[in-house]
């Protein structure tokens, strides 16, 4: 972390010059290969806070994760940017995998839970996670704590982008052309732990979670590496897929 004296600029800098020449080190046509195109198998789509960067919590490398980032992970079906980015993503890139991921500690969720105003664009930005909230008051309000409700909140937000994902036309088409699979997470701030939620194309027809069918959906939880993808049950045993 840089000291509250340094220039954080200059840190980062200089920071990125000590890893440009570590990843060269490393590997010489790391750079040069990556300039020619990019193929991520993910497209991500989460929450701009500080302490949710994908590329890190993933253990993923650049050109693996296609990224959308905004204020609480809002997906509204009329704003261009989050919509375009789903669209390239999808036709274009062609990734495999869409993960909307909401997070603990979100200012967003506990701002809207507040009723607090923000002013500015903010308050707008914000007003579907305001209409996912008074859509759930009866369960929101009955959970005593303040930041487990805030979570609460952040698992209805990805539930509900998540159907605005899964209807958007491109999305559709992939899925059924060619397999794309739409996620919801959540992504834990104080353990570093995401979790499947069992959403979108997980979810059959009959509106069942794949996930919540077999009674893991509360206690499941997936962690993906760079080299393979760990996933915990909630029976304790954990399976290792090398990719
Ligand atoms: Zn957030």
């Amino acid at each position: 972390m840089v000291a509250p004296t340094e220039d954080a600029f200059k840190h980062a800098m200089s920071a990125n010059a000590a890893w440009s020449a570590y990843k060269t080190h490393q590997n010489p046509s790391f750079f040069s290969s990556l300039a020619t195109s990019q193929k991520p198998a993910i497209l991500w789509i989460g929450c701009s806070d500080s302490r949710v960067p994908e590329t890190t919590i993933l253990g993923l490398q650049p050109g693996e994760a296609f990224v959308h980032r905004n204020i609480a992970n809002v997906i509204n079906p009329t704003d261009l940017n989050t919509m375009s980015v789903i669209e390239f993503a999808v036709r274009y890139v062609k990734v495999q995998h869409i993960i909307l991921c909401g997070h603990t500690n979100c200012a967003g969720c506990a701002g809207t839970l507040a009723s607090r105003e923000l002013g500015g664009v903010l308050d707008t930005w914000l007003t579907g996670l305001r209409t996912v909230r008074d859509a759930h008051e009866a369960e929101l309000s009955a959970i005593q704590d303040d930041a487990e409700r805030a979570v609460r909140l952040a698992e209805l937000n990805v539930e509900a982008g998540t159907r605005v994902i899964t209807a958007n036309k491109a999305v559709q088409e992939a899925i059924k052309e060619r397999g794309l699979q739409v996620h919801g997470t959540i992504y834990h701030v104080g353990t570093g732990i995401l979790r499947d939620l069992g959403l979108g194309t997980a979810v059959s027809a009959d509106g069942v979670s794949s996930v919540v069918a077999n009674g893991v959906a509360e206690k499941r939880e997936i962690v993906t590496g760079k080299h393979g993808v760990l996933d915990f049950s909630d029976a304790g045993a954990a399976s290792l897929a090398v990719k």
